[in-house]
């Protein structure tokens, strides 16, 4: 559970794997990734009015989003490759063929038993039976500890915790570096137990969230229906479960607030969190869990909501406690039960909150599904077929470049003091660079996958994980760990390790091409590489020393500097619409637009480096100049089209922007854009009033 963590794209709303009849299997091999497109540009537009719309108008027009998808993009596109190639994989590995390998029973049992939906129907709720048991035999409150252990740890996996906390019932549980000493790993507790995205859909009184709340009761009573409850009984449900969660809301911390890492850090003895929850054992809890962990304190991210969960086990009756908790189970193993299950969680979680016409097919589903369960051991074969030595030097080499340019963005700021600059430059140099996959395979070897067995082989490699990361609490940090699977389409800043992380999933065209020239590789995954490396000095990351310790290396004055200039970003970004009646919530996208701004900043004086080292800073291509292209290849990585849901759920709770201002909000705060494009002040790509913090 590390509570800090800054991905590079957006944690899009695991959705369904269940599936409709309808559902098509496509074929990914068609699938072709796109490049570098210079003609790709609109020359019909004017770059200094909307640059997202030059770079990005004409791959728009030609690329309506699928179907089965929420949004559509160069990501998305390459998320489908990966997924192609994962896929053939896994076909392979299902065969029934006994002298497969351990590894490839795992991965293909577990893909064959998802992807056989009769089976899975036939089955019906009797897969869910022992579970929901389970709940029904508890007598009295005081089982209640023992029970939600054992519902975080086979539940944790499937659902996987957001910005806005943890998704496990009540609240969540696991281990985390500790934040003022990133050597130690440490038992840590936080919010949790909500089935919206965010606390804020539970308490906003505007039309639209109302409307949302009645659309989650429905889906809820629906599910209460497909468990055997008559409408009345449903009903009834229903409404406890959304007085339960509202409560839960309620006592919850908001996600900018989450955002600085000092209102997460508490420290407590067992004795001390106890003492927070009167009516919960947690001895029981750890009990449950074959024993307290030997840490030397908890990490209680989020007291005030553990006293708050304290309050609803005193005052809800049992009966209304146990219904809460069996909604959490079956919501959390909706996308492996019945397809009647998985089309109602589909409707809600995909249809109405993000505007998702149709499920994905099935095997995109049940891809993903291994992918999360048994990530490494499917991301070993596919780093086997898509990743080459010479593609991790030529990164090396990017890495390398733009490391170099921070280091002078550093040195040369005006406004920092020679003692801040000292200390960000050590910090800069401690940075380890990891790229493309682990160097120690995870060892699934006691991870039971049944053929014939969808929910059991979830839950069984959800525990594993979620013991896994006990099992970590007192032990020295394991640096060469990844928080992501290798095919992940997307990238990291790790504060507490202090680490750069591209998986090998990311470095595929159009982000990273060996084809294309310098000037779109640093515009594209060289900014990606300026993004994460910003991280570790962006309004949060700053708060963590070169060792990620959470220690203030800041001078007062420079303190202060930084904080004017970071609300400039802020109050720039709350400006900009998302979709009518939507503004950004600057202070929540903050990091990721200091990240942004950062990012193509030093990229590209890495670019103009590299070129002036080469002799080649002059050189045209097709009329444009090498600056003029890094701009276009930086814009053409975030064209996509997104469905008015999507980018409102973004909008609300995600700390990226949408990628228009992804775009647009960073070459207006950049003089070199101007220059490159010719822009005259006055123009809308010509900020009056352009923020710089790196
Ligand atoms: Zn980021």
């Amino acid at each position: 559970m590390n509570s800090q963590r800054y991905f590079l794209l957006l944690l899009v709303l695991a959705v369904s794997i269940g599936g409709s009849i309808f559902a098509r299997a496509q074929s990914a091999t068609n699938t072709q990734l796109d490049h570098f497109d210079l003609t790709a540009v609109d020359k019909s537009l004017d770059p200094c009015v909307d640059f997202y719309q030059y770079t990005c108008k004409k791959w728009i027009d030609s690329n309506p989003i699928p179907g089965d998808q929420p949004t559509w993009s160069h990501g998305s596109k390459l998320n489908l490759w990966n997924q192609g190639v994962l896929r053939d994989v896994l076909e392979k590995a299902s065969a029934d063929d006994p002298e497969r390998d351990l590894v490839n029973q795992k991965i293909g049992d577990y893909y064959a038993s998802c992807m056989d939906e009769s089976a899975i129907n036939s089955k019906g709720i009797a897969a869910l039976k022992p579970e929901l048991d389970r709940i029904d035999a508890l007598k009295q409150k005081s089982q209640l500890p023992a029970e939600v252990a054992h519902l975080h740890a086979i539940t944790a996996a499937l659902a996987q915790a957001t910005d806005s906390g943890a998704k496990t019932p009540l609240f969540g549980f696991g281990s985390s570096q500790d934040l003022d000493d990133a050597s130690k790993v440490v038992a840590a507790a936080d919010q949790g137990g909500l089935g919206l995205p965010d606390r804020d859909y539970y308490l906003k009184d505007d039309a639209k969230s109302a409307e949302t709340r009645q659309q989650y009761i429905a889906f809820i009573r629906k599910t209460q229906e497909l468990l055997g409850d008559s409408p009345a009984q449903a009903e009834a449900h229903a409404k406890v479960i959304m007085d339960t969660e509202t409560a839960l809301a309620k006592a919850s911390m908001d996600i900018v607030q989450r955002r600085d890492p000092a209102n997460l850090n508490h420290k407590m003895s067992l004795k001390e969190l106890q003492a927070l929850t009167p009516h919960f054992s947690w001895d029981e809890y750890l009990k449950a869990m074959g024993g307290a962990p030997p840490t030397i304190h908890y990490l209680v991210a989020t007291p005030d909501f553990l006293r708050g969960v304290d309050q609803i086990i005193a005052t809800d009756s049992f009966d209304d406690l146990k219904t809460y908790l069996r909604w959490q189970l079956v919501n959390a193993s909706g996308t492996l039960l019945t397809t009647a299950f998985a089309d109602e969680r589909f409707d809600f979680y995909g249809r109405k909150l993000t505007g998702q016409k149709e499920q994905r097919p099935r095997w995109r589903r049940c891809t993903q599904a291994v992918d999360r369960d048994l990530g490494e051991a499917l991301g070993e074969a596919y780093v086997d077929r898509t990743f080459g030595a010479d593609g991790k030097q030529r990164m090396l080499n990017l890495v390398h470049a733009l490391e170099e340019s921070l280091g002078k963005d550093i040195e040369q700021l005006d406004w920092m003091t020679p003692a801040t600059k000292k200390e960000a430059l050590i910090k800069l140099h401690k940075i380890e660079d990891k790229i493309g996959y682990p160097n120690k395979w995870r060892d699934y070897s006691s991870v039971k996958i049944i053929r014939g067995d969808a929910l059991g082989n979830a839950y069984c490699s959800g525990e594993f994980e979620f013991k896994r990361g006990l099992a970590k609490i007192g032990k020295p940090v394991d640096r060469g760990e990844w928080l992501m699977t290798p095919p992940t389409v997307d990238a990291y800043y790790d504060p507490q390790l202090n680490t750069i992380n591209f998986p090998a999933g990311i470095l595929q065209p159009p982000f990273f091409d060996k084809s294309a020239d310098d000037a779109a590789n640093f515009g594209a995954i060289g900014a990606v590489i300026g993004h994460e490396l910003t991280h570790g000095f962006d309004d949060e990351g700053r708060k963590f020393d070169p060792n990620g310790n959470l220690r203030d290396w800041w001078t007062d004055a420079d303190n202060k500097e930084f904080e004017g200039r970071a609300k400039c970003v802020a109050d720039e970004y709350s400006s900009f619409e998302a979709t009518p009646g939507t503004k950004l919530n600057g202070k929540l996208t903050l990091g990721e637009n200091t990240a942004d701004n950062g990012g193509a900043r030093i990229a590209l004086i890495a670019l103009q480096s590299t070129l002036a080292a080469a002799g080649k800073s002059a050189e045209t291509e097709d009329g444009f100049t090498p600056e003029q292209r890094f701009f276009i290849a930086y814009g053409q990585v975030w064209c996509s089209s997104w469905t008015p849901q999507f980018l409102r759920l973004v909008a609300q709770s995600n700390p990226h922007s949408p990628p228009q201002f992804r775009v647009n909000g960073v070459v207006q705060n950049m003089p070199e854009f101007q220059k490159a494009f010719n822009c005259k002040k006055g123009q809308p790509m010509v900020s009056d009033n352009a923020c710089h913090v790196w």
